[in-house]
């Protein structure tokens, strides 16, 4: 092949200058992310040979190595592993898997990420944190059945791919160290580097220095290992300091934080496996743009490492969970698909559920603070459960917040405690939309909140698609309040309603678009609402389905009248002086218009209302 050049994705390019100028002080994560890579490239091959042995080319010493030297300034990590073919290295390392590293960078921006490694942490940099101390990167990389090649990059903008030479499979990258990184070419930094984040990898990590061999005089090669290879899921709780479990999260996760939580436990009985798994502080940016619906946990088996990717292993609602099982029960010479159907994977699963809701369940009961963070991160994950997990509805449900009519903006409640505080009543009431703001003062809320009654105010987006899945929580029914009847005083109502009869009816006629118009007793200060039945969508969700280019059926509303209200009052009596008086119709429709207004969807003819209210305003 002859040389050529590339260019980066744009986008790429932005977002390693972003990485190279903010993440500066944690620099030396560039070794842990460039050893995750080999250990990562070493567990494919090995997985992969399992089914077909050819892949390993008669390899089983799987190892990675340092080499420092000094005199070019470069350190070469070098694995073993699965190597890239030349598309590989182009689709790896020239472009950024993530669909949304642009909305990322705008984000980042926008937030000042200069100044935030977290925020940069969160998407995980890998390979790219290379650029940090080398102005100079070299791959040269070579899979099985096929030819050595090399990209090179300065890290601004392009790179370069040529033909290489390396004899076997694998990977070797080159740092050319920048000036100010050449403590990274000591032995003693790169064995304290190594011991600090990767201590646990699996594989041996091995430093190439020389010693002098005294007889000859001369320096000679020796090999050393810095790790000391413990699969830490495997040694006791006891022994683990939280620095271990945290940066071995790193190792896993590319987070840059500390996990809010590690659970590490020994399931023993019926199946047996050990399990890590740490619940993350923030919401790593991937799952923000990629929105992959699947959970990813390392299975291992018998420290093997096989996969990340079965989707039987922990439900999606859980994918924020991040973490290894190792199990001796499964069968480890077998392919990924058929392990995928393997009925123990199922009661792992069921044992994992159960242990991260309990371990929520707990942090709920114990650190209300830390987990009203947890659930500010992952709620709206969370609540996808009750959709897909029919067994554990109920606990789902215990560990959902949400604010109320009785609390101030920004303070949250559970379901439990919202029971407790409701006596004797039925039913549990709640009222979904955009925002506090836009439902605080809700038609729909007013005669409840005339009786002191309790109604949670449900503003993430998903709660209108999965509350109505739970349809009841410790024996009590949820119930919308801007959906279906209420129980009202119909003696009162019939009284009115046979005196407004025929205004009722007319008002149908004027205002096509509504099912039916009748009289309520469930508004105190309003004078109209547009009730939808039990089974519809809210109008806000309707608005948002309708941005988001979704067909929505029509939605046949019932308009509800106060004939308490002055001007439902006076529209009966303009009625009843004069059928034909045009401002019967502007009246009924001016109603119908702030009906439609409150329930937070849009007016189809924002014109025509205004024409309606400026003809009453002039008078
Ligand atoms: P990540 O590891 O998070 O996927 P990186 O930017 O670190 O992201 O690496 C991008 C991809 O390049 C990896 O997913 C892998 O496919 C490939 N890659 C990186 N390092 C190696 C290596 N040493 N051997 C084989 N493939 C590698």
């Amino acid at each position: 092949m002859a040389q050529k050049t590339m260019k980066f994705k744009t986008e790429l390019d932005q977002l390693l200058h972003l990485i190279t100028h903010s993440l500066y002080s944690h620099r030396e994560v560039f070794l842990r992310e460039l050893i995750s890579n080999a250990c990562d490239a070493i567990d494919k091959v090995r997985f992969e040979g399992l089914t077909n042995t050819e892949l390993l080319d008669g390899e089983s010493d799987w190892k990675i190595t340092i080499n420092a030297d000094k005199e070019a300034r470069t350190l070469t990590i070098s694995d073993n592993g699965i190597g890239m073919s030349q598309e590989a290295v182009i689709e790896n390392l020239g472009t950024i898997a993530h669909s949304g590293t642009k909305a990322f960078l705008a984000k980042a921006k926008a937030m000042g990420a200069q100044n935030n490694p977290e925020l940069i942490g969160q998407f995980g940099v890998g390979f790219y944190a290379s650029f940090m101390v080398a102005d100079e990167v070299t791959v040269i990389t070579r899979a099985h059945g096929g030819e050595a090649v090399k990209w090179t990059s300065k890290g601004t903008g392009s790179f370069t791919l040529s033909d290489a030479d390396r004899a076997t499979r694998g990977t070797d990258v080159v740092l050319h160290l920048k000036d100010d990184a050449a403590e990274y070419l000591d032995a003693w930094e790169l064995r304290s580097v190594v011991k600090k984040f990767s201590d646990f990898v699996e594989h041996p990590i091995i430093l190439l220095t020389t010693e002098k061999d005294e007889e000859k005089g001369t320096e000679v090669p020796k090999e050393e290992q810095l790790n000391t290879r413990k699969a830490i899921w495997l040694r006791p709780k006891g022994e683990i300091s939280d620095e271990e479990y945290s940066e071995f999260y790193k190792h896993i996760s590319h987070d840059f934080k500390d996990p809010a939580e590690t659970i590490h436990y020994n399931a023993e009985g019926a199946i047996e496996f050990k399990a890590l798994l740490f619940l993350p502080a923030a919401k790593p940016f991937d799952m923000v743009w990629n929105n992959d619906p699947k959970a990813h946990l390392n299975l291992y088996v018998q420290r093997v490492f096989i996969s990340n990717d079965f989707d039987n292993l922990l439900p999606g609602y859980l994918r924020f969970v991040k973490g290894v099982v190792d199990s001796s029960d499964l069968p480890l010479n077998v392919s990924r698909e058929i392990l995928q159907e393997n009925p123990q994977l199922d009661k792992i699963r069921k044992n994992l559920v159960g242990r991260i809701l309990k371990t929520l369940a707990q942090m709920k009961e114990q650190d209300s603070k830390k987990f009203s963070k947890f659930h500010d991160e992952f709620g709206s994950i969370l609540k996808e459960g009750l959709q897909s997990d029919w067994e554990n509805r109920e606990k789902i449900a215990d560990l959902l917040l949400f604010e109320t009519t009785a609390r101030p903006a920004g303070e949250k409640t559970g379901l439990g405690d919202y029971v407790e505080n409701m006596g004797d009543r039925e039913e549990i009431l709640y009222l979904a939309g955009e925002s506090r703001a836009a439902i605080e003062h809700s038609p729909f809320l007013e005669a409840y909140a005339a009786d002191g009654r309790e109604v949670l105010l449900m503003t993430d987006p998903i709660d209108e698609f999965v509350i109505p899945q739970l349809m009841e929580y410790k024996g009590k029914k949820l119930k919308a309040v801007n959906k279906g009847g209420i129980e009202e005083d119909q003696e009162a109502l019939a009284e009115s309603t046979k005196a407004f009869a025929e205004l009722l009816g007319h008002a149908k006629e004027l205002l096509p678009g509504v099912k039916e118009v009748k009289l309520t007793g469930r508004l105190k200060e309003s004078a109209a609402v547009l009730v939808g039945d039990e089974y519809s969508m809210s109008p806000h969700i309707e608005a948002m389905m309708r941005r988001m280019g979704q067909e929505v059926p029509e939605r046949e509303s019932v308009l509800e009248l106060n004939p308490e209200h002055p001007v439902v009052q006076k529209l009966q009596a303009l009625y009843a002086a004069n059928k034909q008086d045009p401002k019967v119709a502007t009246y009924a429709k001016l109603l119908h218009d702030q009906a439609v207004i409150a329930s937070g969807a849009k007016l189809e003819d924002p014109a025509g209302f205004a024409a309606r209210l400026n003809e009453v305003l002039a008078g």
